[in-house]
């Protein structure tokens, strides 16, 4: 064979065999899921949930309510010692008692806070709003955002509702396709997209809608992540 020819074989050879250049890699933008449980902790629903996290290698962000809490200690220790993230949805979930005023609504998570603080040495300052930032017993303005800032409190929304806590009897494949046709209609190539999901007693499609969830999003190139104090904040302003 020609000096020349095996030089070309060699040289197909190596360029077949050579790895993607890890420059490339490195930089393609992360894209991430977050997903995120409200109305925990309960005391069948949210151990099968985290158990199922476990299995799937999730990691996630649970809203708990004060007064679950209380009534859901086991629970709610078993999400700290999985190192979930905890997040703030106050202590009563009640709409008077929560939506009376600004400073109701900062009593009713300070509040839970504290609690969390004494009770499972975490630092909880992320919060979600029952029934979202605009809902229809207190819209949120600028000056209400400024003192939640000013308290200490970041506040996030969701992108995508799985509509599990008014359906509940919807099947896991069915709360797939609501992400799929909510991503593809509204958030495609987002960088963060955060899923709003419950964990209610009634909630166990929800628990078993993850591993296509999960599957779905892997494939479109997402990471899961949990929401922190570091994360950018999602809600909605009038
Ligand atoms: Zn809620």
């Amino acid at each position: 064979m020609k000096l020349l020819n095996k030089i070309f074989i060699m040289l197909s050879i190596l360029f077949i065999l050579s790895p993607i250049p890890s420059k490339a890699l490195e930089d393609s933008p992360k894209k991430y899921v977050y997903l995120t449980f409200d109305d925990g902790p309960t005391k069948g629903n949210t151990p099968r949930l985290l158990d199922e996290l476990e299995r799937l290698n999730l990691p996630a962000t649970f809203f708990v309510v004060g007064s679950l809490v209380k009534e859901n200690p086991e629970a709610m220790k078993k999400m700290v010692d999985n190192n979930h993230s905890i997040g703030l949805h106050t202590m009563s979930h009640n709409r008077n008692k929560c939506y009376g005023s600004h400073e109701s609504f900062i009593k009713e998570n300070s509040e839970l806070r504290d609690l969390l603080r004494e009770r499972y040495n975490i630092e909880c300052n992320i919060i979600r709003f029952p029934f979202g930032s605009q809902n229809s017993y207190l819209r949120m303005d600028k000056v209400f955002v400024d003192k939640l800032h000013n308290n200490n409190f970041k506040i996030f929304d969701w992108h995508i509702d799985t509509t599990d806590a008014l359906n509940p009897n919807k099947g896991p494949q069915e709360l797939l396709n609501i992400c799929k046709r909510q991503y593809e209609k509204f958030y495609k190539d987002n960088s963060n997209i955060i899923i709003l999901m419950h964990t209610n007693s009634n909630n166990d499609n929800t628990i078993k809608s993850l591993e296509g969830i999960k599957n779905y999003f892997l494939e479109l190139g997402y990471e899961f992540k949990s929401l922190d104090d570091n994360s950018k904040e999602l809600y909605h302003i009038r």
